[in-house]
């Protein structure tokens, strides 16, 4: 408990903070981008050279642009608009997405229950949750390649069996888990921490999971990681279903968004 509060109030100083500037940075770089953009166009055919330098002020600013976009995703979790909804067709979607971009020598198995009851939550940021950590697994696997297996089913947690400390009830079960590199225990004890990262800068935020974590939790869901040195990384997450008597637990999560809390 002590240190998911210490957690919270990470969360919470860095996205006071970040909100604050990352606006006025996107500002500041789509007038960067912009006139990049523009004097390539303008370049004379026989300057190679320069065109070679602008494209690469123009990789550097779309990364920029990439990591403002994370900060004020992580910023503004709180202001997510929970509704009722299925997770088949976000999760689907995510992995058309992903299927399009992942290199052939990465497979994708899907393995997706459609009759799963609803939960409550905001799509756009299960789709994040979704994205992050998919190509976090896609970054694992990168130099052999391997299996990228998504899973969604319907469970019944029991005093017994219940995992991650959820309260007995029915659950939406999420499980991406790839075949890479896996993490030693002293890695993976970090790695919802926000900005905590072994990728070299311009590759990773730290921020990934930290919205992953955010995300899930405000959706009064549950994650877990599960790792092997060598071998490959299991998320777990857990949604509570949307039952017929719930609609109260909806009032209360409409009041919280409306107070902004
Ligand atoms: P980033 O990807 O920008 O580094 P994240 O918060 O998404 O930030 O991840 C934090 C760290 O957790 C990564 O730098 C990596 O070391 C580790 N990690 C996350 N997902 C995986 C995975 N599927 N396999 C191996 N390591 C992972």
């Amino acid at each position: 408990i002590e240190s998911d509060l210490r957690q919270m109030e990470k969360m919470q100083a860095i996205g006071t903070l970040a909100s604050g500037i990352a606006h006025d940075f996107n500002n500041i770089l789509t007038a960067i981008l912009g006139y990049t953009q523009l004097t390539m166009q303008k370049l004379p055919p026989d300057r190679d050279d320069l065109s070679l330098h602008l494209g690469k002020v123009e990789k550097a600013g779309m990364r920029a642009k990439d990591l403002v976009a994370q900060i004020l995703a992580f910023s503004r979790q709180v202001e997510h608009k929970s509704k009722v909804i299925r997770l088949h067709p976000v999760i689907l979607e995510a992995l058309k997405l992903l299927r399009a971009t992942i290199p052939a020598n990465i497979n994708i198995v899907q393995n997706i229950d459609t009759e799963c009851c609803p939960t409550l939550a905001d799509p756009s940021q299960i789709h994040q949750v979704m994205m992050n950590l998919c190509i976090n697994a896609y970054h694992a696997m990168l130099d052999d390649g391997g299996q990228l297996i998504v899973s969604l089913s319907q469970t019944e947690m029991t005093e017994e069996n219940c995992l991650l400390n959820a309260v007995p009830g029915s659950y939406l079960k999420l499980e991406v888990s790839d075949t890479g590199c896996g993490m030693e225990n002293k890695i993976l004890e970090r790695i919802f921490e926000p900005y905590f990262t072994t990728k070299d800068t311009g590759n990773g935020t730290g921020l990934g999971l930290a919205v992953v974590h955010g995300i899930v939790t405000n959706a009064n869901g549950h994650i877990m990681a599960q790792s092997t040195f060598g071998q490959g990384t299991t998320f777990t997450l857990l949604f509570p279903c949307y039952l017929e008597d719930d609609i109260d637990k909806e009032q209360v999560t409409n009041d919280r968004v409306a107070m902004g809390k």
